[in-house]
Parts: C-alpha cells; structure tokens; sequence
C-alpha cells in the first residue's frame, strides 16, 4: 500500500536540533545567542569565547551537521512536520516509533515534546476513522515516568509499577494503567493530568521533574477478527519520551546521597541510551538494553522494524555554551 511504502522510506533514525530563543533573564544577563544556523540548511555553528594565556578572548567556532536544524523562529507544528508526521503511518503497520527530547534543564524538551502526542493522536484518529475504517483498531494511551530507577504512573496517582519481560522480548509494566481514547480531547487531559503528577519534590517543579524521563505511549490495538468481541492485540507503538535533563547525569560528585545516585542513574540511561540507537543503526544483532532501566522499558521499541527520533533541544545563550556543545555532542554520536 502507498501508506507502507511511505512508511517504510522514512529514515530509520533522524537527529534534530532545536534552538530556542534567548529568555528574558538570559537578555537581562546580557548574554548573547552563540548559535547560527544557515537558513533552510543542516548546518549548525556554535561561537564559544574563549581566553588565550593573556587572558584576551577569541571565539573558536564549532561546525555540526544533522538531519534537521531548527532556529528559533521555528513552530511546535512544524517541529511536528518534521520529526513525528513522517512515522505516524508506519504504526498501523507494526513499526515501533519513538520520538526523545534530549537537552539540559530550561533548553525546552517540555514545550518541545508537549504538543506531539496530540497532534500525532489526531493524525492516527483520523487514519483510523478513514483509511482504516471498520477494520478493529483501537488506540490506548499510558503515561509514567522513571525517577530513579523506579517506575510510577503518571495517570494513576505516582502508583508504583514494576518491569516484567514475558521472554518473547516484550516488555509488561505490571499495573500500568492503559486508557483506551477516541478523542484529541480526552488525550489532551490525560496529558495535562500527567504532567501535573510529574515529580515535584519540595524543591519546586522543574527542579525535581529535570531529574525523571516522562514517557507517554500511544499504542494501536487491533481484534483478531476485525470486531471488538476478542481482546485486542498490540500493532504499533508510538512513544514520547522526554528525557532527564542531560546536566543531571553529572550531579554525580555532589554533597547529597540521594541526588548523587539519582545523577549516576540518568548518567547510566542516557549513555546505555545512546549505544542502543547506535546500534539500531549498525543493525547490530546485540542491542545494550540492560544497561539501565529507561532501555530496559524500550526493549520492545527496539527490537524488529523501529523509528527513531531524536529532538535535541539546545539553549542560544553564551551562558549554556557547555551544556549545549556536550548536547551536540551527544547528538552527532547518536547519528
Ligand atoms: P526543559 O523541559 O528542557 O527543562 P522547558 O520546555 O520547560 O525546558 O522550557 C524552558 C522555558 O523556555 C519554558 O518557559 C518554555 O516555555 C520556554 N521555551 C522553550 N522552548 C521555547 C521555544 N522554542 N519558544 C519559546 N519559548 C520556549
Ligand atoms: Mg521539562
């Protein structure tokens, strides 16, 4: 079918950066946007200032290339377009999707991630109401998040939830609670509900919910016999997945116990997660999923005909240049 073909000639893993715009207290630290990015190109220049031994500055330039850049002037619907539109297809055909938002606390993984699970719920309602029309599929959503190591549900009040593996290499969630959803609406509120119930901690929102990988699901089903009198059965998987922020995975020399290990575990999961989708690509027979309990969970995703994106969201300011050149670093190993 038409849809296949397109489906299947979608890139097996694409790398995207995202700029954000410089905030108002980056402007009022009179920091300056580092960034240039070649208009309608894949090119990327990171300008970082620099100190010779005379203590005189010079700005050493740093070159990246990916599959797509995005300025700042670029929409969350045309963030969509580019990453998450292309692969919807390919989950009415088996194919386990994830879309990542990568990048360190404030560089916009949430404002990011946020609108594509609605918006891709609205493309695969639509393909279910129409291409697919009467032929049993249905779509379930779920949402939890992974905070040290441990798993809560994000859509059941932080319950508890444990990993099991059936030994055909899928992965259960024992006690996840799957919705099933008919509607973008219904959607939008379990999203919004979930995101309420990320963690907080006492230290405030961002702080603590920076320290957690926040994954939503959105499953298609399908009945045997086409009707709805048989349970229905797992097709395809499109995960969310926004990660923990990258400079937590260094919060691993500080005074506090708790937040050392809560950094050596996001340090863990996102190195255990970069091997895996290099080895996706390799199309290697052995991928590293037991390196942590993030690739544990994506086992299924990875195993079989997957699709990966990575949305690497990156900061303008002079301020984060580190941060954001470790972000780019990270992205080009992936690719
Ligand atoms: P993160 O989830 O990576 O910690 P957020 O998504 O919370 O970062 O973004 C930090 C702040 O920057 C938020 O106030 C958000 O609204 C704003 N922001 C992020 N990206 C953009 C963007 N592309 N355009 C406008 N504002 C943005
Ligand atoms: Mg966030």
């Amino acid at each position: 079918s038409v849809d296949k073909e397109k489906a299947c000639s979608v890139a097996k893993i694409k790398v995207v950066v995202r700029k954000r715009p410089l905030n108002k207290k980056e402007i009022a630290k009179k920091e300056e946007d580092i960034i240039t990015i070649e208009p309608s190109s894949n090119f990327l220049t990171v300008h970082e200032t620099k100190l010779k031994v005379d203590l005189t500055e010079y700005v050493e330039k740093h070159e990246f290339v990916f599959d797509a850049v995005l300025n700042e002037e670029v929409s969350n619907d045309e963030v969509y377009h580019e990453t998450v539109e292309p692969i919807v297809p390919a989950i009415f055909q088996r194919t386990k999707a994830t879309c990542f938002a990568y990048g360190q606390t404030g560089s916009g993984k949430t404002y990011t991630m946020q609108p594509l699970p609605l918006k891709a719920s609205q493309d695969i309602l639509r393909l279910m109401h129409h291409t697919y029309r009467n032929q049993g599929f249905q779509l379930f959503m779920s949402f939890f998040e992974i905070y040290g190591g441990k798993l809560f549900d994000l859509l059941n009040d932080r319950r508890k939830l444990f990993m099991r593996e059936d030994g055909k290499q899928q992965v259960c969630i024992v006690g996840l609670q799957e919705y099933k959803v008919s509607n973008v609406e219904t959607i939008r509120e379990f999203i919004e509900k979930g995101n309420a119930t990320r963690s907080t901690g006492t230290t405030g929102a961002n702080e603590e919910s920076s320290r957690s990988h926040a994954i939503l699901q959105l499953v298609i089903k399908r009945s045997a016999d086409g009707s709805e009198s048989k349970p229905p059965r797992v097709v395809g998987k499109l995960s969310f997945i926004d990660l923990a922020g990258s400079e937590r995975g260094a919060d691993t020399t500080d005074n506090d116990k708790q937040t050392r290990m809560e950094g050596a575990e996001i340090n863990k999961s996102l190195l255990a997660l970069k091997e895996c989708i290099r080895a996706l690509d390799n199309d290697q027979g052995h991928i590293p999923f037991r390196g942590s309990k993030l690739t544990e969970v994506l086992r299924d995703s990875f195993v079989g005909d997957s699709r990966t994106v990575m949305i690497s969201c990156i900061s303008p300011s002079s301020g984060s240049c580190e941060h954001t050149l470790n972000t780019l670093r990270y992205a080009d190993r992936v690719k």
